[in-house]
């Protein structure tokens, strides 16, 4: 199924429980379930913020301004050290040359490639790593799941990839130059937005659309 969710992801002040969460999981139709303050009181200033994510700028690394890291104290058993993450992955058939997005080690590896969260972050318990979320996208989806031309053959997407998981499979199918290749880029490259899209949610400031967009743009440009 192709749908275009770059208009939702690209607001900024989206509400955590009403962001597109269907594909999600394994277990179907999935919601966040958060004890927001501002859920329980709706007069408390949304800037006065728990956001467990927050867009750190200015914060310079690699030239590139801003990096997404957890807001509130320094919390234990996280790694702040930053990183250049391609959120169109290399191993899912990301350009090498894409913009980079400036990540801290402990959101950038343990969460989005491995899924594992050390502060029990709500986006991961739900979405899992992006390829745990791409895959069940994929699986979801009527036109490229096993109803459709099944794309992934059985195998999920991992990091770092290999022989036996689905990454060639994908990659192969999207470099075939044909059209159907071209709508699967797409809705790689619409999961993948949503998918940070829950991070931009959760931040506060928000992550800028453009800090992980740019790189899967260029990557859907560069596929071929
Ligand atoms: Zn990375």
């Amino acid at each position: 199924m192709l749908t275009n969710e770059s208009d939702a992801t690209q607001k900024s002040n989206l509400d955590f429980e009403t962001m597109p969460l269907a594909n999600v999981s394994d277990s179907g139709n999935v919601t966040i379930q958060t004890s927001r303050k501002d859920r329980i009181n709706p007069d408390k200033c949304k800037d006065d913020d728990d956001a467990l994510y927050k867009w750190q700028t200015p914060y310079l690394y690699q030239g590139r301004n801003g990096r997404l890291t957890y807001g509130g104290g320094t919390r234990s058993g996280v790694s702040y050290q930053p990183q250049g993450h391609h959120s169109w992955p290399m191993t899912l058939g990301g350009d090498p040359s894409q913009t980079l997005i400036t990540i801290i080690d402990s959101i950038h590896n343990e969460e989005i490639h491995y899924g594992r969260s050390p502060v029990g972050s709500p986006v991961i318990a739900v979405a899992g790593s992006i390829y745990h979320y791409l895959t069940n996208y994929l699986n979801n989806s009527p036109t490229f799941g096993p109803n459709g031309i099944d794309v992934l053959q059985g195998r999920r997407l991992t990091h770092p990839g290999g022989q036996t998981s689905g990454n060639p499979l994908l990659i192969a199918r999207m470099q075939q130059g044909d059209t159907t290749a071209r709508r699967l880029a797409s809705a790689v490259r619409n999961a993948m937005t949503t998918y940070y899209g829950l991070f931009q949610a959760g931040s506060h400031p928000p992550v800028p659309y453009s800090s992980y967009r740019q790189g899967l743009d260029y990557s859907y440009d560069h596929i071929i």
